[in-house]
């Protein structure tokens, strides 16, 4: 389990403490202290098929900092592109790795924010990785949030362009949260929804929401996307999704983020079940 150590506001004022992280934050990634966890993603039968990468920061005073708080720091900071490329090449690596071991070729989705999409030369500096590291450009996911649409449009719209062309897809994450104009669906070349947790939370005693929630995947499917449900932990939960024909999920009920060996370890016993089921037939 994760243990996240929130530094106490009575042992440093917060505006301090925010105003030290984000001296640190510069040096975090120099001094190793920036690491990847991957949370698996499945289908309805309990296969994985990838993950999300989710980033940590083990501060060496405060503890494990959340990237809720961190993450919008380097936003405000302009170290947010630095990260995001540090993100992208660890992932690679990973694909590289588990590729290299023979163990999985399954995609892992790298979330970005809409700073770094609105750089000109997103898609040209994760192509160029993509083809250094040999990957497969299917097995990169982006995931961006809807607040990436209220920005410089073109520019997000050129990034988004140029890797679809090689075959990366997008995730459009926290669907229902933002300004979720139904317009962006049929505009931006997206792929798969994630529905956010905020609905995943409520679909069983909130009468309407599970109504949305069924009306979000149908009109998903009609656009030909598929949806991943977030933050399920309930098999309740998991049951009316399924009702819903829901393709994927995330969330506690199946894994909570692992750390990089654990992931590996779960796809070679996916892959032994397999191999063990091959052969019994
Ligand atoms: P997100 O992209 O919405 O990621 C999902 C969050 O939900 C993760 O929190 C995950 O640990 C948590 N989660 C997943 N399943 C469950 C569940 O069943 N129950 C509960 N209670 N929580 C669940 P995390 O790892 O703390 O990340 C927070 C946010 O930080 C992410 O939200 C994402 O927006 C951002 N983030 C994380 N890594 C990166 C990164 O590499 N780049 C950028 N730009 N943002 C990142
Ligand atoms: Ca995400
Ligand atoms: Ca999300």
């Amino acid at each position: 389990d994760q243990i996240i150590t929130w530094f106490s506001k009575e042992m440093f004022e917060e505006k301090k403490y925010l105003s030290r992280l984000e001296i640190d934050l510069q040096h975090a990634i120099d001094h190793d202290e920036l690491f990847i966890m991957y949370q698996p993603q499945y289908m309805p039968s309990g296969q994985i098929i990838g993950a999300e990468a989710l980033l940590r920061w083990q501060h060496p005073e405060y503890g494990l900092i959340s990237p809720a708080v961190f993450i919008p720091l380097a936003e405000r900071m302009g170290s947010i592109n630095k990260i995001g490329q540090y993100v992208i090449s660890q992932c690679l690596e990973m694909l590289k790795h588990l590729k290299d071991e023979n163990i999985s070729r399954l995609p892992i989705a790298i979330n970005a924010s809409f700073l770094e999409l609105i750089n000109p030369e997103y898609a040209n500096l994760l192509n160029k990785k993509i083809k250094k590291y040999k990957i497969d450009p299917r097995q990169v996911h982006i995931e961006i949030t809807e607040t990436a649409f209220s920005n410089d449009i073109n520019f997000v719209m050129k990034n988004m362009v140029e890797l679809v062309a090689n075959q990366v897809d997008f995730h459009l994450d926290d669907f229902g949260t933002g300004y979720s104009s139904l317009s962006y669906l049929s505009q931006f070349p997206v792929k798969v929804i994630k529905i956010d947790k905020s609905f995943i939370d409520l679909i069983l005693e909130d009468h309407k929401i599970h109504h949305v929630v069924g009306a979000i995947i149908d009109l998903a499917h009609r656009l030909g996307m598929e949806v991943i449900a977030e933050g399920v932990e309930k098999k309740q939960e998991l049951e009316i999704l399924n009702s819903f024909k829901c393709d994927y999920y995330q969330g506690y009920f199946f894994s909570k983020p692992v750390s990089k060996n654990d992931f590996k370890e779960l796809l070679i016993n996916q892959m032994t079940k397999n191999n063990v089921f091959l052969k019994g037939n």
